[in-house]
C-alpha cells in the first residue's frame, strides 16, 4: 500500500475548461492555446485581471467539472492505497468551503481526514505526489508524478502521467 498525494486543480477538477467556459460566457472569447501557454499569454490585460478575480471566488471552484475518469479511478485507488487530496488552497482562502463541498459532491466516498488544505506542499510526506506544477516537487521527498496539462506540456520531467487512465495503470 502506497501513500499517494493528489493535487486538486487541473488534476481532479478541470480548472482549465472551467476558465475557458467562463471566458466564453463573460467575454465571448475562446482563446486558442498552444502547449506551454498560460492564460496571461493569450488574454488582454483587462480580461486577465477579470480572470484572476474570478479565480478568487468560491463559485468558480464549486462549478468545476471533474476530469474524465478521475472519480471512478480515485474510488478504485483509495481502496488499495492511502490516498490524500492535497490542494494549495491557502493561496485562495475563498476556495476552502467550495473545495470541501465539491469533494463531498463528487467524491462522497472520500474520507474527510484524507483532505489536506495546505500552502507550501513541501510539508507533504508521501510516496508519490501527483501534481500539474513541477515547483510542487521541489523539496518533496517522494516521487513527483507530473500530471499533464496544457501549461506544462513543454516542461521536462522524468515521470509524466497523461490522464487518469495513466494513473489507473500506474504501478504504485
Ligand atoms: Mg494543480
Amino acid at each position: 500500500m502506497a501513500r499517494i498525494a493528489i493535487d486538486m486543480d487541473h488534476v481532479i477538477a478541470d480548472a482549465h475548461n472551467g476558465l475557458l467556459d467562463w471566458l466564453e460566457r463573460s467575454y465571448s472569447v475562446k482563446p486558442s492555446m498552444t502547449p506551454g501557454q498560460r492564460f496571461r499569454d493569450v488574454l488582454n490585460a483587462d480580461q486577465y485581471a477579470a480572470l484572476s478575480a474570478r479565480l478568487e471566488t468560491a463559485e468558480f471552484f464549486f462549478n468545476l467539472k471533474p476530469l474524465e475518469s478521475s472519480i471512478e479511478t480515485l474510488e478504485l485507488l483509495q481502496r488499495n492505497h492511502e490516498v490524500f487530496i492535497t490542494t494549495a488552497a491557502m493561496f485562495v482562502p475563498n476556495s476552502f468551503g467550495a473545495k470541501y463541498e465539491w469533494i463531498k459532491k463528487y467524491l462522497p466516498f472520500f474520507e474527510p481526514k484524507r483532505i489536506v488544505f495546505c500552502g507550501d506542499k513541501s510539508i507533504i510526506s508521501a510516496d508519490y505526489l501527483i501534481d500539474d506544477h513541477i515547483h510542487n516537487f521541489e523539496n518533496f521527498e517522494g516521487r513527483g508524478l507530473l500530471f499533464s496539462a496544457l501549461h506544462n506540456e513543454l516542461d521536462s520531467w522524468p515521470d509524466r502521467l497523461s490522464d487518469w487512465n495513466d494513473i489507473g495503470n500506474f504501478n504504485f
